[in-house]
């Protein structure tokens, strides 16, 4: 009788954050003067995950 090796298992991926892309951190447009114009972009921490980068229930 042959013992049936199991693979080990692997942890499963937690769920990806969406806005951030699980990357935890989000590019937020910066704007300048009146007109709000946008002069660039910063990174900064994901509000939806509070840059864990995983989705949280
Ligand atoms: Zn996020």
């Amino acid at each position: 009788m042959a013992t049936k090796k199991t693979p080990p298992r692997l942890a499963p991926a937690p769920p990806m954050c969406g806005p951030c892309n699980g990357t935890g951190e989000v590019a937020r447009p910066v704007r300048v003067g009146r007109k709000r114009r946008p002069v660039g972009e910063q990174a900064g921490i994901c509000l939806a995950c509070f840059g864990t980068g995983e989705a949280t229930d």
